[in-house]
């Protein structure tokens, strides 16, 4: 079963366990993919299919932190590096997603890395931040963001 078929018939799953808004399922997902969110990372938060890649596991937590999904980022995070409490700042929007550089982090990896470029807005300034994402395989095989380098 693909992601997609899992996806079309878990709109209730997702939107139990994922984002509770309905037309969020409809719409361009966040991460930039071209997909719709349903088809691409919300599966993906609603726990009913796992990352395959690195990429796809970066492109996924950053829809998370656009749609606020703390469980899903603690979830995808190395148990070593893990922050004790995952918050949000108040007055900041997520509004763009740029994947730069992968490394590994394919289907056959056990690491990898991702340099991405996001653009955030933050009252009414526009920032950018350029980050290369640590990833791993936790002990069942899942995709985990390890840690960052900013430039
Ligand atoms: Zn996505």
């Amino acid at each position: 079963m693909s992601i997609l078929d899992k996806a079309s018939d878990s709109s209730a799953v997702l939107l139990k366990k994922g984002v509770d808004d309905e037309a969020a399922l409809q719409r361009s997902c966040p991460c930039g993919s071209g997909k719709c969110y349903s088809e691409c990372c919300a599966p993906l938060h609603a726990g009913v299919a796992v990352a395959q890649t690195a990429e796809q596991l970066m492109r996924s937590r950053y829809s998370a932190y656009v749609f606020k999904l703390a469980d899903y980022l603690a979830q995808t995070w190395a148990e070593k590096t893990r922050p004790v409490e995952i918050s949000f700042e108040e007055n900041l929007s997520w509004q763009k997603l740029t994947i730069l550089q992968a490394h590994k982090g394919r289907a056959k990896d056990k690491k990898g890395s991702v340099t991405f470029c996001a653009e955030f807005q933050q009252g009414l300034e526009r920032f950018r931040m350029t980050e290369k994402s640590r990833f791993e395989r936790d002990k069942q095989g899942c995709w985990v963001y390890v840690d960052g380098e900013f430039y």
